[in-house]
């Protein structure tokens, strides 16, 4: 069984095809989607997920978040006294999915098929691949999150001849791909984005506005008073989903330790100020569609479906700018969370050739151009630094092309090919892959060519190879010097530095979730209502440690009760402290 995951920035999902048709796997706390979130406790256990979410806004300096942003650098998170990167931390939101998708099919899972935003470059892919391995799970298949979203629009509107752009927004990432739909054919025509834009950044410009009006800086008060940051990001994020649907909201300002006074100080935003706030992103998000559709040769009237993904496309401003260029109401019939990971199930079916999915047929491209540095003569010298494409940006995959370069000195007896990704002309405004070195050759004036071959396949990974004729001698590599292409050995030692983090026990989790939840509506509450309440938190955190089972669920009840009568109703899920 080959499970669909969509590993987002901010929420991940994971899902199965069954029965002839994908399905979302519910987490232990039965939703859909699992927060992007780990938290260590003081006792060294870790929390993924909606409890991690909770901690975030207590204790914001146990819990790293939106680290996908950090995906295939050499950054670290510090986190409990350990030092964790964007791969390591995935694989423990993989881990949870993973331990999930066993308890809700009764199996081992074993094998997944994990999304990526179409722009990630080849160093983030790796990553994305390293925190499944470090996870447990062979990755079979990597692919692009608008492309399985289009795959679940395709999946269900099979015999449609159309052209789609889907616009995925998420929380810390923006796509768009133009695709054709044609008898069960899809086939990736175009796509662009940009992989630091996402419905995170509208909070924080919103959480900025109102930071300023305090005369504040966003920086500077995150590092002064992260209790009151957090709860304020909080504010800000339930506002924007709000505005667009009112036409004001007040936004309360906690104090300085992050609770809430009896009557807090509020900061009224409009839907009118909101959009000016955001204006800035807003053209952001403008360019990669106009790209697109360039790439794609078409004008927005021959674009027949606009399909909108991500969560961040529920965002009013973001459906007005929408309609703005296409003149038409964009789709959004599939759960803008869930097709992502609906389509990975789909990509699992292809796979495993599932015979619900045999009439599909699915062709992706290579977002981005891929190709080396050369030297050029130019007035009589020579200048390096200049970028030769090999594969450009948007070709079918998969994709084998290849480039003659040649030797620059007589008797040049090596090469050393630098290996680059993006759309300049010179490899400075371009992102460095990797190199592979040639050696051994002959003695020779100026002018030994050399052939390149760069391979792209299905997974988005890239295989460079060169053959120097004049020898017959043919090096190729998988790109080395990047520490993302980890040994067996050192993947090893990673799983063992991840495993002394030790998992909450299933069973517990939901407790744990429960207790922290609590704690976060301490901070909402008033000060009368706190003292009473507190103590109720502490009699369950003493019950759940008790090992009598009774007496637990006798707390865990009133507990439960005196949260909803608090207006904080805990089974909501979404809640009012969300
Ligand atoms: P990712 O793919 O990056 O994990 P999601 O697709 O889950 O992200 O989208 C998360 C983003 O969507 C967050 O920035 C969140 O604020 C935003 N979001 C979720 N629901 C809404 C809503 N109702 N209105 C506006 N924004 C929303
Ligand atoms: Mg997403």
């Amino acid at each position: 069984m080959i499970v669909g995951i969509d590993l987002g920035t901010t929420n991940s999902l994971c899902a199965v095809f069954q029965d002839g048709q994908p399905v979302i796997i519910p987490s232990s706390h039965g939703r859909s989607l699992t927060p992007s979130i780990v938290g260590v406790l003081d006792s060294g256990e870790l929390l993924v997920g909606d409890a991690a979410r909770d901690l975030r806004v207590t204790r914001p300096q146990h819990v790293a978040s939106r680290f996908k942003r950090l995906m295939g650098t050499q950054e670290t998170v510090s986190l409990h006294s350990k030092q964790l990167n964007a791969a390591e931390l995935s694989s423990l939101v993989l881990k949870s999915l993973k331990q999930d998708a066993e308890a809700y099919l009764g199996e081992d899972v074993t094998d997944a098929v994990i999304t990526v935003p179409a722009y990630f470059n080849e160093l983030q892919r790796r990553a994305t691949k390293l925190a499944g391995e470090l996870a447990g799970l062979r990755v079979n298949r990597i692919i692009n999150e608008p492309t399985a979203a289009a795959l679940a629009y395709g999946f269900h509107d099979r015999d449609a001849e159309k052209n789609l752009l889907v616009i995925d927004l998420g929380g810390g990432t923006f796509d768009v791909t133009m695709m054709e739909v044609f008898e069960g054919t899809l086939e990736i025509i175009a796509s662009a984005g940009e992989s630091t834009l996402g419905g995170e950044d509208f909070t924080d410009r919103l959480l900025g506005h109102v930071l300023q009006t305090m005369q504040m800086h966003l920086e500077s008060a995150e590092i002064r008073l992260p209790l009151m940051v957090s709860r304020l990001r909080d504010e800000c994020e339930r506002a924007k989903r709000q505005l667009g649907n009112v036409e004001q909201i007040d936004i309360r300002i906690p104090e300085d330790d992050g609770h809430f006074a009896e009557s807090p100080r509020t900061v009224s935003i409009t839907t009118a100020l909101f959009s000016e706030i955001v204006q800035p992103l807003l053209e952001r998000v403008r360019r990669p569609i106009a790209r697109v559709l360039r790439d794609a040769g078409l004008s927005p009237d021959q674009v027949e479906d606009v399909i909108l993904v991500g969560g961040a496309t529920r965002m009013p401003v973001l459906k007005t700018c929408v309609r703005e260029i296409f003149d038409q109401e964009p789709l959004c019939t599939h759960n803008p969370d869930e097709v992502v990971a609906l389509g990975a199930a789909i990509q699992a079916a292809l796979l495993s050739n599932d015979e619900a999915v045999q009439d599909i047929v699915m062709t992706d491209v290579c977002p981005f151009t891929l190709g080396v540095e050369i030297t050029k003569h130019i007035g009589g010298h020579d200048v390096e630094g200049f970028f030769l494409p090999i594969i450009h940006r948007n070709t079918t995959l998969p994709v084998s092309a290849e480039e003659i370069v040649s030797t620059v000195r007589a008797n040049q007896r090596e090469v050393v090919i630098r290996v680059y990704q993006g759309e300049h002309r010179k490899i400075e405004g371009n992102l460095s892959l990797g190199e592979l070195r040639v050696t051994g050759i002959p003695p020779a004036p100026a002018g030994v060519p050399i052939r390149i071959r760069f391979t792209y396949d299905l997974n988005g990974l890239l295989e460079v190879e060169a053959l120097v004729d004049s020898t017959g001698r043919k090096f190729s590599t998988v790109l080395t010097n990047h520490a993302q292409h980890l040994s067996k050995k050192e993947i090893e030692d990673a799983v063992s530095k991840l495993q002394d983090l030790k998992f909450y026990p299933r069973d517990e989790v939901e407790n744990q979730q429960l207790l922290r939840f609590s704690e976060r509506v301490l901070g909402e509450i008033s000060p009368q209502e706190r003292q009473a309440f507190e103590e109720i938190i502490d009699s369950f955190e003493i019950a759940m440690a008790s090992g009598d089972p009774s007496y637990f669920q006798q707390v865990r009840a009133f507990l439960l009760e005196r949260l909803s009568e608090l207006g904080f109703p805990h089974d909501s899920g979404e809640g009012s402290a969300e």
